[in-house]
């Protein structure tokens, strides 16, 4: 690996596609194998997805980038009251469906529902978090394949960093839920890009505000990056 290289999912995208430089088959879900792969180099987890080829409609053009992705996720509580549910899932609704959220970004978008979901929406029990991956912790949330996690204590009270700032809790209640979604349709984490500049969303805010200020949205950057 050259310094400097970044891995892209343009890149995982182009190299899908130039395996079946064909007039007569296309990867159906190169969009979403991309994700999956980018996934698993960044953070070494296991790609959710299968390579999936077809036959090429023949009057439909091949599609190389652009559409969009719909996900559907389920609302699920671990080892919490269900009473909490209602609102939890209102906040998540109204938070994935605004449009300062990856929603934005015109490419994809997110509804709830009972069943068949592409992932689940977890309020649980602090306690409950390493029951997920080892690699949760009792203190933060967390994302582990299709389980996107939000840790109750963190939910109910934010946490040191994020109060220290001035932030409020409605608004760190956005920034998990698009950091946490944000993980699974790929993306890893990202730095502060300097003092008093707005964090991006997959900065760890809830740990630190590395200088910057604290931000429940997606930034310009990151939204042009789904
Ligand atoms: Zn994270």
């Amino acid at each position: 690996v050259k310094k400097g290289f970044e891995l892209s999912k343009p890149m995982i995208t182009a190299y899908l596609n130039s395996l079946v430089d064909s007039s007569k088959l296309e990867i159906t879900n190169s969009a979403e194998l991309s994700n999956a792969i980018y996934l698993q180099v960044s953070e070494a987890k296991k790609p959710a997805s299968a390579l999936i080829i077809t036959t090429k409609a023949r009057t439909v053009p091949v599609k190389r980038s652009g559409g969009s992705r719909h996900y559907s996720y389920c609302v699920q509580a671990k080892a919490v009251d269900t009473a909490n549910l209602a609102s939890f899932s209102g906040k998540v609704a109204q938070t994935l469906a605004d449009s300062r959220s990856w929603a934005g970004s015109g490419k994809v978008s997110f509804s709830e529902v009972q069943s068949g979901c592409s992932f689940t929406l977890w309020l649980s029990a602090a306690d409950q978090l390493p029951s997920f991956s080892s690699g949760c912790s009792p203190q933060w949330s967390c994302r582990s394949g299709s389980n996107v996690i939000i840790n109750i204590d963190r939910w109910n009270g934010a946490t040191a960093a994020w109060n220290g700032a001035g932030g409020n809790l409605n608004d760190y209640r956005s920034m998990v839920v698009n950091h946490e979604v944000g993980h699974f349709i790929g993306f890893g984490h990202a730095k502060c890009g300097g003092p008093g500049q707005s964090a991006p969303i997959m900065q760890q805010q809830s740990i630190s505000l590395q200088g910057c200020a604290f931000n429940p949205w997606p930034t310009a950057s990151e939204l042009a990056g789904v």
